[in-house]
Order: structure tokens, then sequence, then C-alpha cells
């Protein structure tokens, strides 16, 4: 798949960061990427009001007047209300609290280990759940067979956050400089890079993006929203650190093998309560 993956990236060209107001299907949207695939030119947009992304033909678009009350501009703003924390800034509570509605996120960062949390996967396919995996293209590279057969569970339905393309990690260095934070990032290769990996592999990007480690600072918070769109999503119930889950939880678990424990306290959870997981733009619904 490495090298596949390589061919179809090469097929998505002209790959650029927009900000563009754009009416489709008496919708409107926040067009954010636009790239020509196949002759054809597309737009990955972002619904101003469920935050839902698309890819659309920009043949069935109109250029509109920008919109500022829109729940999108509001949950931008809303991520921007911690980012002077070290960790876990962004989106890190439901933007608005259900009862019994629980989110699930499951993180793929790049791992030495070989295979993957099938028996997490497999439970949750016991029964139709939407979850949210967050992706390091370096993950899904090494671990091809894995990849795809978490892609091929029937029950499962994904949001794909973008996790970075090589989600690097400096075991010697300080959070603040670790990371996203490390001075050498290419944070351009490392956000587009990963979403042009989910686009040739037929995924399509969500609004969301999780910081490798959860570490950021303010200056990466502004930037991530402000030029890239999009929107940085932290967890209030990590459960290897024994938080509950509780009403509108989000939950975060590994999926590489890296947390044994979090994902057997989560299993026995998960069975007990009879646990169901909903979509994370739910928690953006009125
Ligand atoms: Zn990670």
């Amino acid at each position: 798949m490495f090298l596949i993956g390589f061919l179809y990236a090469d097929s998505i060209k002209n790959y650029k960061v927009i900000k563009k107001q754009i009416i489709s299907k008496e919708q409107y949207y926040l067009a954010i990427r636009e790239y020509k695939k196949s002759q054809k030119d597309y737009y990955l947009a972002v619904n101003i009001n469920t935050l839902e992304t698309k890819i659309i033909d920009k043949k069935i678009t109109k250029d509109v007047k920008s919109i500022k009350d829109s729940t999108l501009n509001r949950v931008y703003k809303v991520s921007k209300i911690d980012k002077n924390s070290l960790t876990n800034a962004g989106i890190n509570s439901a933007y608005k609290k259900h009862k019994d509605i629980y989110y699930i996120t499951i993180d793929l960062c790049p791992s030495s280990k070989k295979g993957y949390e099938k028996r997490l996967f497999e439970s949750l396919n016991k029964r139709e759940n939407s979850i949210a995996i967050a992706l390091s293209a370096k993950w899904a590279m090494r671990h091809q067979r894995e990849f795809k057969e978490i892609l091929e569970y029937k029950n499962i339905d994904i949001t794909w956050i973008n996790h970075t393309y090589n989600h690097y990690y400096y075991p010697r260095k300080k959070l603040k400089n670790n990371f996203l934070l490390a001075k050498w990032t290419d944070l351009y290769k490392e956000i587009i890079a990963n979403e042009k990996f989910m686009l040739s592999h037929s995924l399509v990007p969500s609004v969301f993006i999780r910081f490798p480690g959860l570490v950021s600072d303010a200056k990466l918070v502004d930037k991530v929203v402000d030029s890239y769109s999009l929107v940085p999503l932290g967890s209030d119930t990590w459960i290897a650190k024994a938080q509950k889950i509780k009403d509108s939880s989000i939950i975060l678990l590994h999926g590489n093998l890296n947390e044994k424990k979090g994902i057997k306290m989560f299993l026995k959870e998960y069975n007990k309560r009879e646990l169901n997981f909903v979509k994370l733009t739910e928690m953006f619904k009125q």
C-alpha cells in the first residue's frame, strides 16, 4: 500500500488550502481545500451548520457572501478558549451536553507494535456504532493489513480525524518542545500530507484535528483554526487515566496496542452498560 498510496496520492493535483463560502444543493459550506482528480475539480468543504465534511464537485457549487453567524464560526471560537494550555486544548468536552450520548475517539499513532486492538473493534462492530479515528498516515503505512481490516468492519461508521502524517515524538524533549511544537516541524506537510493520504484511500477528512500527544500552544491553535480551518479536538475521558465515562463523554483510547489497560477497562464498561456511540458532529446539534 505504501507504493499504491503514493500512486493514488499523485492523482490528487493542485491541492490547495482555501477559505471560501459556497452553496451546494441549498446547503451552505466553507470550502477549506480544493484539488483536481481525474480531470475534475473538487472542494473539501465543511457544512457551516452541521460541521459535516463533504467532497463536492466544483461544478455544482456557487460562491456566496460569507455568513459570519454560523455554528462553525462559534465552534472555531470555542476551540480557542483553552489555547494557552499545553495539553488538551481545543474542544475538550462536548460542545453541547446531551444525556445518554457518548463519543469515542481512537488514536492510531505510529507504533512499532504489530497488530491493532482487534478485540476493541470487534466489540464495537457487534452493534451499529459511530466512532472517530485519529489517524496518522505513518501508522497506516506500516500496518497495511490492519488498516484494511479496520476499513472493512460493516457496523462501524468512521469519522476521520487528522492526527498528522508523521506524528513525531522526541523521548528526551520536554513537552513544550515536543510533538508539533518541535522547532523544525513542517506543519503544512504534517497536516496536508495526512489529508492527501486519507483522500487517496477514499476517506473524507473531517473538520477535526487531534494534536499528537494532545500537545499544542496558543500559536499552533490559532494557526490550525485560522489558516487551516480545522477544529482541534481534545478529550475529557481518557480511560487509561481512570477518567470515568459520563453523559457526553469524549472518550480517548489508543488502538495501536500502546494502551492495553485502557482498552480492558473500556471493554468492561462498554459491555456492562451496553454503550452506543454517535457521530462527533451530534454534539453541535441544537
Ligand atoms: Zn497520537
